[in-house]
């Protein structure tokens, strides 16, 4: 049987301990998980891609099964297709996540009823947790320690300082 690959598409800005989390899970269940970091973001981002890439690779490093790529302006099924995954990763946090998420995953099945949307729920120590909350906090300086890889709090240290400054 072929290699069963999953992409976890997001916009990882940045990457959280919840993020990582679901993809330690992901790695148990796939042969390979690729994080696909988007660029086509409407909002403008923290991180550029290239630094989401490397934070992301660095927090992954014990993972040997999980990789990180940038993901271009396509279709997140015209992606996963020309990287042979069959899966499409989400988390689900809560309702709100689950009724955006199930739309997302209808409309992908359309496009490419080969691929499966698999969803994980996000455990309860992190379900609260989102990447705008986090960069907010940590513009005012409030502790993100226990909920970002600590090269990622590092980041978001410097980018909010430099910011200021
Ligand atoms: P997007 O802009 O595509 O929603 P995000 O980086 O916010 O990108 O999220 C990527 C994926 O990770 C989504 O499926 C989201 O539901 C999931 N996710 C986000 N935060 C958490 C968390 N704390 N726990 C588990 N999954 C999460």
């Amino acid at each position: 049987m072929s290699a069963r690959i999953a992409i976890f598409p997001g916009s990882f800005d940045p990457f959280t301990n919840g993020h990582l989390e679901t993809v330690q899970r992901a790695s148990q269940l796939f042969d390979q998980v690729m994080i696909g970091v988007m660029t086509n973001t409407s909002k403008k981002p923290l991180f550029e891609p290239d630094e989401k890439l490397a934070l992301i690779t660095s927090a992954i490093t014990d993972l040997k099964n999980v990789h990180a790529v940038a993901q271009s302006h396509e279709l997140t099924v015209d992606f996963a297709r020309h990287l042979g995954a069959h899966f499409i990763l989400r988390g689900i946090r809560n309702v709100k996540d689950f009724e955006y998420e199930r739309d997302i995953a209808e409309m992908n099945r359309v496009q490419a009823s080969d691929i499966e949307t698999v969803f994980l729920l996000a455990s309860k120590r992190y379900a609260f947790l989102s990447s705008s909350l986090i960069k907010e906090v940590a513009k005012f300086g409030g502790d993100i320690s226990t909920l970002v890889p600590p090269n990622v709090a590092r980041a978001l240290q410097e980018k909010l300082g430099q910011e200021e400054g």
